[in-house]
């Protein structure tokens, strides 16, 4: 069976806070994109610890991406399954203004686990593409939006998807922490946030 870990909402906290300045000296972003639902939480977190004095708040804007077929329940809680593929529930539109305005700037997108990397591929891959297609359209073809990404945690495994080289060279890709392969329950899934943070802590101990 997956071992199964408990993340409480201080612990996520935490990371987010720990993160701010390796992601503030990489790749200050000018937007985050939060990919739904489990990068909203760390996204707006990220967000206060991201926040320069005198500086307006970095805007967040979301997409929705689905891979994962619910395969039931057991005793406490949900264990999912990879999908086969990745669905678009949510997307954005880059050909309006504010986004046109995004060329030539640092987009940060943020999710809570980098799993088989599929989702994530999916994200920057269908992101570059629309970004180059904004910036033909206005007239600035070759310039780019220059993507990182910010996950709690990555597995360490094999993984499906890929992400562009130069993301890995920069260093525009960081993950808070590297785990093996487990399930991770975050605290926005819990039906029983005490028991939870119980379980949490039991871990903790153990
Ligand atoms: P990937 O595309 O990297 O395989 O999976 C990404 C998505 O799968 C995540 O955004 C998340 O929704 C779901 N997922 C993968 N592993 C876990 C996990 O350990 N715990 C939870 N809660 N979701 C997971």
């Amino acid at each position: 069976m997956v071992p199964k870990v408990y993340v409480t909402y201080n612990q996520v906290h935490k990371l987010c806070q720990e993160a701010a300045p390796r992601i503030l000296a990489d790749f200050a972003p000018n937007l985050i994109i939060a990919i739904g639902g489990g990068g909203y939480v760390p996204a707006r977190i990220l967000r206060s610890f991201l926040k320069q004095p005198g500086s307006p708040n970095i805007p967040i804007q979301a997409i929705g991406l689905s891979l994962y077929e619910s395969l039931g329940t057991t005793d406490e809680t949900q264990i999912e399954e990879p999908g086969t593929k990745v669905t678009r529930t949510q997307w954005l539109d880059l050909r309006s203004l504010e986004m046109a305005n995004l060329i030539g700037k640092n987009v940060l997108i943020v999710d809570e686990v980098d799993d088989t990397r599929t989702t994530l591929e999916y994200a920057v891959k269908e992101l570059e593409k629309d970004v180059a297609e904004a910036a033909e359209q206005a007239g600035r073809s070759g310039e780019v939006v220059r993507f990182s990404v910010f996950v709690l945690h990555n597995k360490d495994k094999e993984k499906k998807g890929s992400l562009p080289k130069s993301m890995m060279e920069e260093r525009r890709y960081l993950a808070a922490r590297t785990t093996g392969d487990v399930w991770i329950n975050y605290p926005w899934e819990a039906t029983d946030i005490d028991e939870h943070d119980k379980m949490s802590e039991q871990q903790a101990k153990e």
